[in-house]
């Protein structure tokens, strides 16, 4: 659980930081309405999925990484606890939490693991 930063993120959230949970895929089932769950697939990397009768996000799979990223605030009382921030170099919002701060993404998702100050 964490916080991303990136533009990207940014954009399709309409907020400053996109609060993120990754499961493993075979975690996350719909279990009503998945009819009315549209996608949209801005890379091969991700299927934005949301919901079709309020416009609302609802997850994205990110098939690459092999995680499907549920946003934290959808899912009802979930008790988020971040463990770092990523794309902190495209960050709007510094967030003073004493996290790690990934200038990008890390090693083992491809990205430079390198760290940045707050
Ligand atoms: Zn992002």
């Amino acid at each position: 659980m964490g916080y991303c930063h990136c533009e990207s993120c940014r954009t399709w959230s309409a907020g400053p930081v996109n609060a993120f949970t990754l499961w493993q895929p075979d975690a996350v089932k719909i279990t009503r309405g998945a009819d009315n769950v549209g996608t949209f697939s801005k890379t091969a990397r991700s299927n934005r999925k949301w919901c079709k009768t309020c416009g609302g996000h609802v997850f994205t799979e990110h098939p690459g990484w092999g995680v499907t990223d549920v946003y934290a605030a959808v899912i009802p009382n979930f008790p988020f606890k971040a463990g770092l921030h990523v794309n902190y170099q495209e960050t709007k919002l510094r967030m003073k939490d004493g996290l790690p701060k990934m200038k990008d993404m890390p090693k083992e998702m491809g990205g430079s693991g390198i760290t940045v100050e707050e």
